[in-house]
């Protein structure tokens, strides 16, 4: 740790570094940035940075608001985008109380604590998202709504198109910034991309969710385009989910894998799954945290409704991918419910730990959907079991507030934040008049 602390120091002085901004994480999932002159970072080190935790959303509660930021030196970079004329960096933060408790409503801390459970048992938990956004033309609507930048589609080529060098741009900045980025392409929606990164532990790939979204917004702007990552943000085109690729290692043995296993997917791994299946309701409050989450998981195109796994079967919660011979490192399984507007700290310690109760607790896998799920009869789904995911963030809320598990992953104190928020949020929108309502009914009733 000193070393590392050592090495952000020198840096900051080789670099002519003029700010350092600490950023963490808010329970909704909003970056939160605070810039320190260089002269401060020492002292940011030893003792931490206060500041007043009851303004910051879901973080304290009024009579415990003072809060200290603690650097992680390990996160330290520069940032490469524009106007950063005086070089300036950032590093992450944990959170603590005055008296150097972790802030129990932090969720860097959230994950952190599920990830310890995690190493208890053994294991190291690797994630990959492949995460998808829309740019569009502006922030404000035209005549016709939002637009999009483009008409194009599935890995189209655009030429002349802003897509190509907006992903060219944000890759080249994510690579500055120490994340590697494994593809990039145009995706199914009209002006709708995707840029997957490489694997990294669990607390890395939650850091580098967030740069992400700030990279992209930064390169929305410096190129005269809007950046969303609202989960259902254009009627009849696809919504942006943020697949998930997690794996277990033991060591240096990944415990997902099994030689001659079916899909060689171990017991360990068919365990994780049914933890994701049992648990997958509770848990979508924070995996689909908004209103808007419900419209893609019940728009079709793709997003996940029903609560079942497969391999290769792309309308699964959880899909097996296919193996490739040699790569045992490599195997591995996918969410594809979890969408691109979620907190990634407290999705990623959601998901993680009810995979790890499925291997706990033993759970059995049940049969592989080997259909098009979304092709079948209601009839035909019951007989088979497939049960649906929530289908409004309210029934959602319903199955959360039943949740030991998420109580104990989250804590109380975000636990019960979280159902709160989310209840204001679904009030609010229940009581809307909506432009469907007005054009359905206003002059035939
Ligand atoms: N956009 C789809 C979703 O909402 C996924 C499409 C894909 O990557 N195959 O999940
Ligand atoms: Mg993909
Ligand atoms: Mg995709
Ligand atoms: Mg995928």
């Amino acid at each position: 740790m000193d070393k590392q602390r050592d090495f952000v120091l020198r840096t900051i002085e080789e670099r002519g570094v003029k700010f350092v901004r600490l950023w963490f994480t808010d329970v909704v999932g909003t970056l939160k940035s605070v810039a320190i002159a260089p002269a401060e970072v020492e002292g940011a080190f030893s003792e931490g940075i206060g500041f007043d935790g009851s303004a910051i959303e879901g973080l304290t509660r009024t009579y415990e608001s003072d809060l200290l930021a603690h650097p992680d030196p390990t996160t330290f970079q520069i940032l490469p985008w524009r106007g950063e004329v005086d070089p300036t960096a950032r590093m992450f933060c944990d959170l603590t109380t005055p008296d150097g408790q972790p802030a129990v409503a932090d969720p860097r801390n959230v994950l952190k604590r599920t990830l310890a459970k995690a190493a208890d048992a053994g294991f190291t938990f690797y994630t990959h998202p492949e995460v998808e956004f829309y740019l569009l033309k502006s922030a404000t609507p035209g005549p016709d709504g939002y637009e999009p930048v483009d008409r194009a589609g599935y890995f189209d080529n655009v030429p002349g198109g802003t897509a190509h060098d907006f992903r060219r741009r944000s890759v080249r900045m994510l690579e500055d910034l120490g994340i590697s980025v494994e593809f990039s392409h145009h995706e199914g929606g009209p002006g709708q991309n995707e840029i997957d990164l490489r694997y990294a532990d669990g607390l890395t790939m939650a850091d580098n969710i967030m740069t992400f979204r700030s990279v992209v917004k930064e390169v929305a702007i410096e190129q005269g385009v809007h950046a969303t990552f609202m989960p259902k943000p254009l009627y009849g085109e696809p919504g942006s989910g943020m697949h998930t690729h997690m794996s277990l290692f033991e060591g240096d043995t990944n415990a997902f894998y099994e030689e001659g296993a079916e899909y060689q997917l171990s017991r360990t791994g068919r365990r994780f799954i049914a933890g994701l299946l049992r648990h997958a309701n509770e848990i979508a409050a924070v995996t689909n945290q908004f209103v808007n989450s419900y419209k893609r998981l019940w728009g079709g195109d793709e997003a996940p409704s029903y609560i079942t796994w497969g391999h290769n079967n792309r309308s699964a919660l959880v899909r097996v991918p296919m193996y490739k011979p040699g790569k045992s490192q490599s195997a591995r399984i996918e969410h594809r419910g979890i969408d691109s507007a979620a907190n990634p700290y407290l999705a990623y310690a959601l998901m993680l730990a009810a995979g790890l109760k499925g291997i706990e607790e033993e759970y059995e896998l049940p049969a592989e959907a080997e259909d098009n799920v979304w092709a079948l009869s209601a009839s035909e789904r019951r007989a088979l079991g497939y049960k649906p995911l929530p289908s409004s963030l309210d029934d959602a809320i319903e199955h959360m507030e039943e949740s030991e598990l998420v109580a104990e992953t989250l804590g109380e104190q975000v636990f019960r934040y979280v159902l709160s928020n989310k209840r204001r949020e679904f009030e609010q929108y229940r009581s809307q008049v909506t432009q469907f309502e007005l054009k359905h009914s206003l002059d035939i009733i």
